[in-house]
């Protein structure tokens, strides 16, 4: 096993890192513990034979506004988008449901009264989103392109999410918001609690909220394809548990959370790395559970029926009450609840009138309980009846996800906290956030920015982060390497830690 580069994990973030290395001209082999590529883009049957479930994350807005992904051509590789009629559905009590559509014109409608307000805040967003995105998606220690949009942005972020849904008047306006803003897995109420809600709904204006046809491994499939296609390969059922496992390379990229990156380096990070690693914090959970539906959910609102994603929490206050309960250890009675009917966008994941249906709630951190039934009635709140048209149901607690993947630290699915300070700065306060200390070796992970989600971006940083340091310009495709191998401690070479 030979290479210029390992990349440990084949997560989105470790493949969009090893297709940068790879084009700088590196020869890549990436390792995988799992059976299968992926990590959080896995799908596969779940409920009944044929149904096809997304094991984690279902919806992509992130991924079309990747500044990387975008310029890869993945649909050269297969990838193909999926938009359902509605891209986001609220429903409130009362009959009344809030919508988020792609075009802004037609949610400004639906809006009413507060059309004109939400108008004035998206329609910049929206005009001049690929730029935002570019900078709202690197390093801020990497400075901005575009100060002055990005600082207006900034002022529009700063509030905290229930302030920011002050600028309407209407439950609905409010409500939309808010459930966006909750996707951050923190307190309604907090700091530069903004940033995630604005950052969402510009984006389903942008580019809409759509679903990768085939399951969300569509995506990470396409990358393999392109990394395959630069010369790389991949080993599936190959954990790395020490730099030792390693042979020696110019370069390493670690798509895990810090705590494993520490443990996977050893006695060789700095010291003062090692502590802001084992101190990194995890958020709250995920409860997730996959349900094979007859029918399709019952929805009393119809727009709901057309929805990619359905919203469950009721107002702006009660998404706040939950969520700031889960993120003060609590499980709420009436948790917030996301719910997604990929089938919609892409019927081919359907058996005849049978429909894979995907939903999770936000619990507490290494909650232990059972929230299927929270789930559940959250639904069938919206949709009664629901339990009669469940014919198979499987759930997935915290402890599960982090069982299904070691980067989901107590059901944490977003690789760690969304606190300001750690959103700004994470994994640690550093010049270059992807450096772990040791020559030649990288964090590449969602624990690094810009954070969580199916973009590729903390993976194409942090090759950056290598090619920078091996004097490689990351533009440079099919040029070969003029430095020697970097070798550091193996099994075969060296102490062992
Ligand atoms: C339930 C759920 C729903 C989500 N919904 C969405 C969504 O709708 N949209 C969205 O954009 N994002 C969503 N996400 C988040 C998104 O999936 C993650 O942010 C993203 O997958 C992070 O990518 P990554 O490459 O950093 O890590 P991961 O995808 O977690 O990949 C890490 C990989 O490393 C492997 N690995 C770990 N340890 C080792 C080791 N020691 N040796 C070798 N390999 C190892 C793991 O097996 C895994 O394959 C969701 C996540 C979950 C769990």
């Amino acid at each position: 096993m030979n290479a210029d580069a390992f990349v440990v994990g084949a997560g989105p973030n470790g493949l969009a890192g090893a297709v940068t290395l790879a084009q700088a001209g590196l020869t890549v082999t990436v390792l995988e513990a799992a059976d299968t590529i992926g990590g959080g883009t896995r799908s596969g049957e779940l409920t009944v034979p044929g149904l096809l479930h997304d094991h984690c994350a279902a919806v992509h807005p992130m991924a079309l506004a990747s500044p990387y992904l975008r310029t890869l051509d993945l649909e050269r590789h297969g990838l193909r988008w999926g938009y359902a009629a509605t891209d986001l559905a609220h429903p409130l009590d009362g009959g009344r449901t809030a919508v988020l559509h792609r075009d802004l014109a037609v949610t400004v409608r639906n809006l009413g009264a507060d059309g004109p307000a939400w108008q004035r805040l998206f329609a910049p967003l929206t005009t001049r989103f690929d730029a935002l995105a570019d900078d709202l998606m690197r390093p801020l220690a990497r400075g901005p392109r575009h100060p002055v949009l990005t600082g207006k942005f900034a002022l529009l972020a700063a509030p905290s999410a229930l302030r920011t849904v002050r600028r309407w008047q209407t439950e609905a306006a409010r409500a939309l918001f808010a459930g966006t803003a909750a996707h951050a897995m923190r307190p309604l109420t907090g700091t530069a609690g903004s940033a995630i809600g604005l950052m969402l709904t510009a984006a389903a204006h942008r580019h809409g909220w759509p679903v990768a046809r085939g399951g969300s491994r569509a995506i990470t499939d396409a990358l393999a394809a392109r990394l395959i296609e630069l010369g790389g390969t991949i080993e599936t059922r190959s954990p790395v548990h020490s730099l030792r496992d390693l042979p020696p390379a110019r370069t390493v990229l670690l798509d895990l959370t810090p705590r494993a990156a520490a443990a996977v380096c050893g006695a060789r990070l700095p010291a003062p790395v090692r502590r802001a690693y084992t101190r990194y914090r995890h958020g709250p959970a995920a409860y997730k559970i996959d349900l094979a539906v007859e029918g399709g959910i019952p929805w009393s609102a119809e727009v709901c029926r057309s929805a990619g994603t359905v919203h469950l929490g009721g107002t702006a206050e009660q998404i706040a009450d939950a969520e700031q309960a889960v993120a003060s250890g609590r499980m709420p009675r009436r948790p917030f609840v996301l719910v997604c009917q990929q089938y919609v966008a892409d019927p081919a994941r359907s058996v005849g009138d049978t429909h894979p249906v995907w939903a999770y709630a936000h619990v507490p951190h290494g909650y232990d309980g059972d929230a299927t039934d929270a789930i559940l009635d959250r639904i069938e709140q919206y949709a009664p009846k629901v339990r009669d048209h469940v014919i198979a149901l499987t759930a997935r607690s915290p402890t599960d996800l982090e069982a299904y993947n070691p980067n989901y630290i107590g059901g944490d699915i977003l690789t760690g906290a969304n606190s300001p300070a750690q959103t700004a700065f994470r994994p640690r306060l550093a010049s270059d956030p992807y450096a772990t200390g040791i020559p030649g070796i990288y964090l590449c992970s969602a624990a690094t920015p810009p954070g969580a989600g199916v973009h590729g971006m903390c993976g194409h940083h942090a090759a950056r982060s290598a090619l920078r340091k091996l004097g490689l310009a990351p533009w440079a495709a099919a040029r070969r390497p003029r430095h020697p191998y970097i070798s550091w401690p193996t099994a075969a070479a060296g102490p062992r830690s």
